[in-house]
């Protein structure tokens, strides 16, 4: 017996031929579709397939991304490390829990809260021009 343990071995190898063959597919299913439409959405999974496969690629030939730009921010890493660290064992939770994390990170801004007193040094009343005197309506806005 071998010590084989499946632990100890990257993923990353099954991963890039995995994305490749995902590749291959929509690249096949693009050149032979009925229509264009069609034709243009296999297209964007080839593309996909490409990006995710090159940094993968990358990840196995170096350790890290090739561009620095390509580094993983840190709320990016967060919400990636908070949908690792709780996988369904249900795919369609699993997709929900991936697409909130990408979604989740240009969500619109918290509304700004009032701070009371002048209008014009509160960031609630940015852009509302409340009414002379200017007084900013309060914490409990
Ligand atoms: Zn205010």
């Amino acid at each position: 017996m071998t010590d084989a343990s499946p632990a100890a071995e990257s993923p990353l190898p099954a991963l890039l031929a995995r994305l490749i063959a995902e590749g291959r597919h929509h690249a096949y299913a693009a050149a032979h579709s009925k229509t264009e439409e069609l034709a243009r959405v296999h297209e964007g999974a080839v593309s996909e397939a490409y990006n995710a496969a090159v940094y993968v690629a990358d990840l196995i030939a170096t350790g890290r991304m090739r561009h620095p730009g390509y580094d993983v921010a840190a709320e990016a890493e967060a919400a990636a490390k908070r949908v690792a660290a709780s996988l369904s064992v249900d795919p369609a939770e699993r997709g929900e829990a991936i697409s909130d994390a990408i979604y989740g990170a240009t969500a619109e801004p918290a509304p700004q809260k009032h701070i009371g007193g002048n209008a014009e040094d509160c960031p609630g009343c940015d852009g509302t021009n409340p009414p002379y005197p200017f007084i900013c309506p309060g914490l409990a806005m």
